[in-house]
């Protein structure tokens, strides 16, 4: 069968994180989303973390050369050789392009980009609502996804927090932010055939189902 390389494109809170956790049970390929990477350099004090976490507070981008990298040395380990779900990444045009000298250099291609789409007044509820939990990163929302007993972790029991970056003030910034730098990557993978878009406005299975069935099509087209 062949690689399943997938990209997750959309604004911050659109649910990207809840749709990779899905399609990584369904398809067993590794889900690999540089917010979480980064989060871990910054919980556990590295170089790369103390670097990013400037960057990170403000709502803003962590510099190209740094990410670049980081992915780069990921996507060589033996677990992403049939595939992987990038989400959070690329983020920048100059990201996506050097993501394709990579994927060429090593006789691979990009499957496709999928578009979560949903509008900014549904993101602000999403973001200011979304909870996660200090230690498995686990993901929640108040109204739309609340854990058994409020604020505790249903898997662990751990604390459920708001991260930092979700607070009114640092959002608006992460979305201007993804207009003006990630969202010029739609018309880069529409001129390369790889776009799909999904309504991320509805549920999360029903996002997952479309999300399934349009790689369903993608492997048929791609074993042709
Ligand atoms: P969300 O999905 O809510 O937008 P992420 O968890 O993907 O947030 O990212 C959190 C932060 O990490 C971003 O605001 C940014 O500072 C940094 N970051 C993550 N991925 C990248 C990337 N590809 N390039 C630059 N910065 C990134
Ligand atoms: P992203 O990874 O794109 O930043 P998340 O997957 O963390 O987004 O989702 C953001 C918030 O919205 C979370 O609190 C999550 O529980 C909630 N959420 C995700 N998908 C949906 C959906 N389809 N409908 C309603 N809420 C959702």
């Amino acid at each position: 069968m062949s690689e399943l390389n997938l990209i997750l494109i959309g604004p911050p809170g659109a649910g990207k994180g809840t749709q990779a956790d899905r399609l990584q049970d369904d398809f067993r390929i590794p889900f690999i989303s540089t917010g979480d990477m980064l989060r871990q350099n910054v919980k556990d004090g590295t170089e790369l973390g103390k670097r990013a976490k400037q960057y990170m507070d403000a709502g803003g981008l962590v510099p190209d050369e740094v990410i670049v990298a980081m992915v780069a040395d990921r996507l060589h380990r033996p677990d992403a050789e049939d595939g992987f779900i990038l989400d959070g990444f690329p983020r920048t045009v100059a990201q996506a392009q050097a993501l394709d000298q990579q994927m060429k250099a090593a006789g691979r291609h990009i499957t496709a980009a999928l578009l979560v789409d949903v509008p900014d007044e549904e993101i602000i509820k999403r973001i200011s609502g979304r909870r996660v939990c200090v230690k498995s990163g686990h993901t929640y929302h108040v109204e739309f996804d609340p854990p058994k007993n409020d604020s505790v972790c249903d898997e662990d029991g751990s604390r459920l927090v708001q991260r930092d970056d979700d607070k009114p003030e640092v959002v608006r910034n992460r979305l201007e932010v993804y207009s003006e730098k990630t969202a010029p990557l739609i018309d880069y993978y529409d001129d390369q055939g790889l776009m799909r878009r999904v309504d991320g406005t509805r549920s999360p299975a029903e996002v997952h189902d479309h999300i399934r069935a349009m790689i369903a099509t993608l492997r048929m087209e791609d074993d042709v």
